[in-house]
């Protein structure tokens, strides 16, 4: 029932297969699946992948897993720092440990960028040294918490043979995703149709990708049905690279918006055990060797898409 597994769902009912989520609730909302519910082959188990029993049905009666379950955005992260760090490593063990007791089910980890932390080889390759900061920073245990998540799927990989398959998944974005945990584009999109200041954290030269949930929807479709696959880590999302105040005039621009664009001191936002990530793009080489993956949607479009749902979904609040 979040961002991504709602778009991933529709996709696999569209294509024919039965599709069962299992979520807590937490982040996710039933409103993400709107679309779904009249599918005959879609059905919702409210469920936390911290409790074992949980799982069982879920993962016993299905052919494949795609392991989203997990807390989402910095802003999350931060003011949530045990249940993100308790759902990432106990939970992930438990989805993992799950597959491989009822039937050696393949698990589809979804992973982050964030591992690669503020590494400067830039791009992004899958087999590069990463480079987390200290401890006393939320952000890297979130980070460390995702590399946990891939050193346990592979090693169900060597000592069992557990089909597992690792994507990195870099800033995504389109329809459906919140900005109150964070994200910057939705967040963007509400304060310009709002006409209320666009907020640039910090000098807004940091660059990301932003990769569209469709295009990685379809890709999480097609690896799966690569064998050599498994057992591997990959990047996904887009290496279109944009620095967030290029970002945030553009958003302006295409929304016709009046709002001013103010910077804003890291600090003020995360407090002082915050550190930002100045450029972060993938390597897609790897995944385009296994799949067909060419993400053309374009920004502008994907942009266009959040404004016409935020502004649709919350037209009074939205508009003032
Ligand atoms: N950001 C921003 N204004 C906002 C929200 C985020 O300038 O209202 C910045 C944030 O500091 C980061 C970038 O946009 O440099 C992407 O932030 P997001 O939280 O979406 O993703 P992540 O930091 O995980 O890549």
């Amino acid at each position: 029932a979040g961002f991504i597994g709602s778009h991933l769902s529709e996709l696999l009912l569209t294509s024919g297969h039965s599709v069962t989520a299992l979520d807590n609730l937490s982040t996710g909302t039933t409103d993400n699946l709107e679309n779904l519910s009249r599918h005959s082959n879609f059905k919702m188990v409210q469920g936390d992948i911290l409790n074992p029993g949980d799982l069982e049905g879920p993962v016993g009666e299905s052919d494949l897993v795609y392991h989203l379950a997990a807390s989402v955005g910095v802003r999350y992260v931060i003011d949530n720092p045990v249940a993100t760090l308790e759902a990432n490593t106990h939970g992930t063990s438990n989805v993992l440990k799950a597959a491989r007791d009822l039937g050696g089910k393949k698990v589809v980890l979804a992973s982050s960028s964030e591992v690669y932390g503020r590494s400067p080889n830039l791009p992004y390759n899958e087999d590069d040294i990463l480079f987390l900061g200290p401890t006393s920073i939320p952000r890297w245990g979130y980070a460390c918490s995702k590399m946990l998540d891939e050193f346990l799927a592979l090693a169900h990989w060597k000592e069992s043979g557990l089909p597992v398959v690792v994507l990195r998944l870099f800033n995504t974005v389109g329809p459906r995703q919140r900005g109150s945990y964070g994200m910057v584009i939705p967040r963007m999109v509400e304060q310009c149709l709002n006409n209320q200041p666009v907020t640039v954290y910090g000098d807004g030269t940091q660059t990301r990708c932003f990769g569209y949930v469709g295009d990685v929807a379809q890709a999480m479709a097609d690896i799966v049905k690569v064998p050599e696959a498994e057992g591997q880590v990959f990047n996904l999302g887009n290496d279109v690279e944009i620095s967030i105040r290029e970002l945030a005039e553009l958003i302006k621009r295409l929304l016709n918006s009046s709002s001013t664009i103010e910077q804003v001191p890291f600090e003020t936002v995360y407090g002082s055990d915050f550190q930002d990530i100045p450029r972060r793009i993938p390597d897609l080489r790897k995944i385009k060797k296994y799949i067909k993956y060419n993400p053309q949607t374009e920004l502008t479009q994907v942009i266009l898409d959040i404004a016409a749902e935020l502004g649709r979904k919350n037209p009074t609040e939205i508009r003032g």
